[in-house]
């Protein structure tokens, strides 16, 4: 949550209503500094500042400096330098750095956890998460730098004569631009594979979350990584978006369908490369043998993790006919037992969402819906006495199609429950729609599971769990189906995005023409023979 604060002016705490790192008052413990230090790293030059709030209490949180496009391309510059010293450093130096991250980030989880619970008011166990994923997905890419990025050898045209080889060359300076649901892992997930592979980047977190991004790159820089290799800006990114994408040589967007077709477009017009990471309406599916006490558990988790305010959350449950009504009273009974709180402790079963525009969402989709005749199971109201902008974790039925929340994500606790009569159908409306990011069965039968996951057009599939077996699965890749996406976050996939391919082959003794005195015609029918040969000795 941000606003603009009194237009040009220092960025220095003191213009606050009061100054967070000093006001006993406050519930934060920030050491004096700490923020600052933080704020510094923003490469801007405007003088201007935006004022962020804790959404979880309304109180201002922090001063943050605002980038020009000038400031823009001074970053681009500074990551265009620090590239051409960075692609000469061995892969295993690299790696280790990202191991060093690895600890720091483990380490120092209490420091990342609290700053993540007051920048974006998510419950203390739904932040942990972040700091989890950075670990896994440093660890990962370090012991996987090789694998990925050595060259390798592919088969050459003429045996033995030709040897051909394909390096995984760096693309340069890659520009990242995340959201603010996920402040800390969503503005360093992605920049770990592109620095091992050899680029720079200039990363431009949201707004409203733009601590968690910057303590991400000082955490970055203590693990040994060159200051000027990570450079951030902050602003709108409507102000800021199209300045990057002139400059950079790939563009890793993460948010909103509407925006990644937009920046997409302007990708094409300069033919650079974009991941694009989008929303979604994700569909689970509960099958009539599946195990309805886990199947209860992983529902919470699936709708209600960071108040529904995750890409991969489920706001679509079928449910087989022969165990919906058990199943409907397990969910309610421990939706209903939620502990909403504002407090950064693990006491809270969920947070608050992050913002005015959040809440009015949700609360249009609810009112909507039940005044379209949907009935509300649990939950169905904002909790001002919480906080802001809070909301119950709330559960809907009788959903239809012209009710707004049937087909349009809305980002937060509310899914709707259906029922189905058999599995061709459940896949049919599971596949329903635009989107296609995430998606989750339950069944004791994995196998068959599996197979119904076939069907499912969507990026990724947790059978037996909600999305974290495919999400903290980091060698498996990651990303949208369909409107929720191009491209892949993850595993290989998701470090060659950043990789030119570049083919290099070598011929020995024989060249591509006649030689030994052959005529042209001559030399065609020896090809055409060896080819035929080739053929036959089953060589590919
Ligand atoms: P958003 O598209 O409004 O903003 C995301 C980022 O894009 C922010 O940094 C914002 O400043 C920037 N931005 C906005 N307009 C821009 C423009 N014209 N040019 C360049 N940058 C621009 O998204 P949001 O509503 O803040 O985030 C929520 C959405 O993100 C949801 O739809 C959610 O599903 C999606 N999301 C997807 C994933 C994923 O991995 N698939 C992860 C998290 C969030």
């Amino acid at each position: 949550m941000t606003q603009p604060t009194s237009g040009p002016g220092p960025a220095s705490a003191g213009e606050l209503p009061f100054d967070p790192e000093h006001d006993p008052k406050a519930s934060y413990a920030f050491e004096p500094g700490y923020v600052k230090a933080l704020t510094d790293r923003v490469v801007s030059s405007t003088g201007e500042t935006v004022t962020a709030y804790a959404p979880a209490t309304g109180q201002p949180l922090a001063i943050i400096p605002q980038s020009s496009e000038a400031d823009v391309a001074e970053a681009f510059e500074r990551a265009r330098r620090a590239q051409q010293a960075w692609q000469r450093v061995s892969i295993d130096d690299r790696a280790a750095m990202l191991l060093r991250l690895h600890d720091i980030v483990l380490d120092r989880q209490d420091e990342i956890i609290d700053l993540i619970c007051w920048e974006s008011g998510k419950a203390r166990k739904h932040a942990f998460d972040e700091p989890l994923h950075i670990a896994l997905t440093a660890r990962y890419y370090a012991r996987t730098a090789h694998r990925h990025l050595d060259t390798e050898r592919r088969i050459g045209v003429i045996p033995v004569l030709t040897r051909a080889e394909v390096n995984h060359v760096p693309k340069g300076v890659v520009g990242i631009i995340s959201p603010w649901n996920y402040p800390f892992t969503m503005a360093l997930c992605d920049g770990i594979p592109a620095l091992l592979a050899g680029n720079a980047v200039v990363a431009k977190p949201d707004a409203q979350t733009m601590l968690s991004a910057l303590l991400g790159a000082q955490l970055l820089e203590e693990a040994g990584f060159p200051r000027d290799l990570w450079n951030v800006v902050a602003g709108p990114g409507r102000e800021l978006g199209t300045p990057m994408i002139q400059r950079a040589d790939y563009i890793c967007f993460t948010g909103s369908t509407a925006t990644g077709k937009h920046i997409a477009r302007q990708c094409a017009e300069r033919l650079i490369g974009a991941s694009l990471e989008l929303g979604g309406k994700n569909p689970i599916l509960i099958l009539r043998d599946a195990d309805l006490e886990r199947a209860a558990e992983g529902a919470v988790r699936a709708c209600f993790s960071n108040a529904g305010q995750l890409c991969v959350s489920t706001e679509r449950m079928f449910v087989a006919d022969q165990v919906y009504d058990r199943f409907k009273e397990k969910f309610v009974e421990r939706t209903k037992a939620m502990r909403l709180d504002a407090g950064i402790g693990w006491g809270s079963d969920m947070g608050s969402l992050i913002s005015q525009d959040q809440l009015d969402t949700v609360t249009a989709h609810v009112e909507d819906a039940v005044a379209k005749g949907a009935t509300v199971l649990a939950g169905g109201r904002a909790r001002p006495d919480l906080g802001p902008y809070f909301y119950e974790p709330t559960i809907l039925e009788g959903v239809t199609p012209e009710m707004t929340c049937f087909g349009n994500e809305t980002f937060g606790p509310v899914i709707s429950l259906y029922r189905f009569h058999d599995e061709a159908d459940a896949v049919a409306r599971a596949n329903d729609g635009e989107y296609g990011l995430n998606g989750a069965i339950y069944s004791r039968d994995t196998a068959r599971a599996r197979m119904i996951a076939r069907q499912i057009r969507c990026g990724t599939i947790n059978i037996n769990e909600a999305f974290g077996a495919t999400f903290a699965s980091v060698d498996a890749p990651m990303g949208g189906m369909r409107e929720s996406g191009q491209g892949r976050r993850q595993g290989g996939e998701g470090i060659l995005r950043y990789t030119e391919t570049q083919s290099v082959a070598s011929q020995a003794l024989l060249r591509f023409g006649p030689q030994f005195g052959m005529s042209d015609e001559q030399y065609a029918k020896v090809m055409t023979l060896s080819l035929r040969l080739m053929k036959k000795m089953g060589r590919p």
